[in-house]
């Protein structure tokens, strides 16, 4: 398949977050949608993420957007006719509360979900356990659980969106870098690419951690940075953990995947800021220790191995969303801080609203 000479709109990146945006514009009728992805499908943080989904946020924003994202995965094999199954496993979220200030955050966090249509609740350890029987209960004071939280499979995912995408004729280019992009009189003229020039006024900038550079290259300065995030995988065990535990003072996140591995991971804010995704000693003693911590029955769980992907960060923790006042056709979807998976319908939703210049269906404005 030669690249088009122009296109209406280039989407850079095929990570979970281009491929649904060229799907949710593609579904709203634009045609000549071009997705443009230097390597595979879901090679970035996609492919390397964790895909817990949680509905489970302190902040008003952050419940809207993952609730808008729970209501779409829930329909996500019929809603994209995919074939095989984004296996969303809504088996809940366990989020544990290491001290009193914590529970406090968490009992006003609940208050707020719950007046959303969140079906979280606060428990005690006692009834925490009665949900995960191997967790500690010494080890906390309080939890939240919200049985519709889950996780999915992020390949499947992203392959039902590109798959529906190009039902609908959005023509994705893998293994085709952008190496350039055309700015006259502040307007995107066309996008260079390893192969060949397509002519446009849109570019939707989905790079993950790449969107720094390829903001730079319309002159943009896209105030991300990147980090290393690990997880590690055991060998497969008996069902012994139903939702995803999770805590953030612990710092961990622990799930068991449908084949019985368990999956966890944990966040080192003194990693340095760059692209490295090799795998540390670091990690590995820490993470175990705080699981053994808190699921005793793990300590013998044989690790399978490790890997490394990295988050795509702002100084906020919080996505940008949305087009770049000082160059008219760039479009923003990025610096997703970790939870850019789950956000992604949501952010295919907002990004179409905003290049069709419909009504937001959430108010995103300050995120911009
Ligand atoms: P990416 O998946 O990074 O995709 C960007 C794409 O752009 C890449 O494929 C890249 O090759 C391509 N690209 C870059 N430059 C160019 C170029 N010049 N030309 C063409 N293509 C280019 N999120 C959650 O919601 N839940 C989780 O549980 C979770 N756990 C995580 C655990 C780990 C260890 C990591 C690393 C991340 C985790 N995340 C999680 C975050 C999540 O993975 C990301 O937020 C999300 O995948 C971002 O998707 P994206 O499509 O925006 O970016």
């Amino acid at each position: 398949m030669n690249l088009p000479k122009s296109a209406s709109v280039v989407i850079v990146g095929g990570g979970i977050s281009g491929c649904a945006i060229a799907w949710n514009l593609a579904n709203r009728g634009v045609k000549d949608i071009v997705v443009l992805e230097k390597d595979t499908l879901a090679n970035g943080s996609t492919g390397r993420c964790g895909a817990g989904i949680r509905m489970q946020w302190g902040a008003e924003k952050n419940c809207r957007l993952a609730q808008f994202s729970v209501n779409f995965f829930e329909n996500a094999n019929d809603i994209l006719a995919y074939e095989r199954d984004i296996e969303f496993e809504q088996s809940g979220y366990l989020i544990i509360a290491a001290n009193e200030a914590e529970a406090q955050q968490f009992r006003k966090n609940v208050a707020l979900q719950n007046s959303l249509g969140i079906p979280s609740v606060f428990l005690s350890p006692e009834e925490a356990t009665a949900i995960v029987p191997y967790i500690n209960a010494t080890q906390f004071v309080a939890a939240t659980f919200c049985q519709k939280d889950g996780h999915l499979n992020p390949f499947h995912t992203t392959d039902a969106f590109a798959i529906a995408a190009e039902r609908l004729g959005v023509r994705i280019f893998k293994h085709t870098e952008v190496t350039g992009i055309e700015v006259k009189n502040n307007r995107i003229e066309s996008v260079d690419t390893t192969g060949g020039r397509i002519a446009t006024h849109i570019v939707v900038n989905a790079a993950g951690g790449w969107s720094k550079a390829i903001g730079k290259m319309a002159g943009v300065d896209v105030p991300v940075y990147v980090q290393r995030h690990q997880i590690l995988v055991t060998e497969p065990l008996e069902p012994i953990l139903g939702p995803m535990v999770m805590g953030f003072s612990y710092n961990i996140y622990i799930q068991q995947v449908p084949h019985g591995s368990i999956i966890m991971g944990r966040s080192d804010h003194t990693e340095p800021r760059d692209f490295r995704t090799t795998s540390g000693w670091k990690f590995i003693e820490e993470m175990t220790k705080t699981c053994g911590t808190l699921l005793p029955y793990l300590r013998t769980a044989k690790i399978l191995r490790q890997w490394a992907g990295h988050y795509c960060m702002t100084e906020d923790a919080q996505p940008i969303y949305g087009p770049v006042p000082e160059v008219e056709g760039m479009y923003l979807a990025c610096g997703f801080s970790g939870h850019g998976f789950m956000l992604a319908p949501a952010t295919a939703e907002l990004i179409s609203e905003m290049i069709l210049g419909e009504p937001l269906t959430i108010d995103v404005s300050d995120l911009d």
